[in-house]
């Protein structure tokens, strides 16, 4: 019998980690020609949510638990879980039900006509701020055009996989993974599916304004070095403007158009605009700098406290 395997992440969700496995596991068992298995990954939650699913696990073994030693962060809570799956097919899901579990029916169906990766694209994101509807829209435009990978706007990581492509996705010895990228550049045979992304069900997001820079930060730089190209086309600009300057000085002397003493405020801009351009570049660089870094480090991306169910 073949077998689903849904992925979990949870932080700080002892609100809706009962609801969430209840609605799961309803779908899970009227598509009863699977086996499954629920793997719940606790990121280091400090509230009831690791105590709700020892209760759940104890109680269901189709139930897997993996808890960290703290909070790694969403993308490494969702690799953790994909690396212990053994299902045929694997779905992510976020643990609030924004991804509602009554989708993975259609996914499978997808699945079952022979596609590899069915990505949940977003036609209506309810209950999320101005700011955050407004900072993801350009978010996956830079990205868009950055990136030589073509990876879908209005998608998280909510998808179902196959069982290769999720072995190639485990196989990746990169840290800090951009999941919903990699998912993209791995090929295979993709398909959307769009769905109405409801607001969760209780509690607030966990996704704080860093944790979504990092991810954007970390979503740009692993999948392009155009902004490193950039920073070549704006410096080419600035050399050629001073050149201009230079240029127009000497003419303005020969021919005594107009008396340039007077130049502080030029003199202060053109300063100003380099040396800011030149911090902006450093920055920029330190970002892939200190990527290499971290991956030369070889630390772990996770650190697993306890496992539930799993041998
Ligand atoms: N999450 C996690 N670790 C974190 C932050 C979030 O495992 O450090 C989980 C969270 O429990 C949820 C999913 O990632 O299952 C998505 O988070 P959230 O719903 O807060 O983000 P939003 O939907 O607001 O973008
Ligand atoms: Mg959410």
């Amino acid at each position: 019998m073949k077998k689903i395997s849904v992925v979990v992440p949870m932080y700080f969700e002892e609100e809706v980690a009962n609801e969430c496995y209840i609605r799961t596991k309803n779908v899970l068992e009227k598509i009863s020609k699977y086996e499954y298995e629920i793997i719940f990954v606790n990121d280091g939650s400090q509230d009831r949510t690791m105590h709700i699913l020892e209760n759940i696990s104890s109680d269901d073994k189709n139930v897997k638990v993996i808890s960290f030693s703290r909070n790694f962060g969403h993308q490494a809570a969702v690799t953790a879980g994909l690396k212990y799956t053994t299902g045929d097919a694997v779905i992510i899901m976020d643990a609030d039900l924004q991804d509602p579990p009554e989708l993975i029916e259609e996914m499978i169906k997808l699945w079952e006509n022979g596609n590899d990766v069915i990505y949940a694209k977003r036609k209506s994101r309810e209950g999320e701020t101005k700011f955050k509807l407004l900072t993801a829209k350009m978010f996956y435009k830079i990205l868009d055009k950055l990136s030589d990978t073509k990876i879908p706007q209005n998608t998280g990581d909510f998808r179902l996989a196959d069982r290769k492509v999720i072995d190639i996705i485990n196989s990746l010895p990169e840290h800090n993974k951009f999941l919903r990228g990699l998912f993209s550049w791995v090929g295979f045979k993709q398909t959307p599916i769009e769905y109405e992304r409801k607001k969760r069900i209780a509690g607030k997001t966990k996704y704080s304004l860093g944790k979504m820079i990092k991810l954007a930060s970390n979503g740009i730089t692993s999948f392009s070095t155009k902004p490193l190209k950039i920073l070549g086309v704006l410096g080419g600009i600035s050399v050629l403007t001073s050149f201009i300057i230079l240029i127009y000085a000497i003419v303005s002397y020969i021919f005594k158009l107009n008396q340039l003493t007077a130049g502080w405020t030029s003199l202060m801009v053109t300063i100003t605009f380099l040396g800011g351009m030149q911090l902006l570049s450093i920055w920029l660089i330190s970002e892939y700098v200190g990527k290499i870094y971290d991956e030369t480090k070889q630390r772990p991306e996770y650190i697993i406290d306890k496992k539930i169910n799993i041998d």
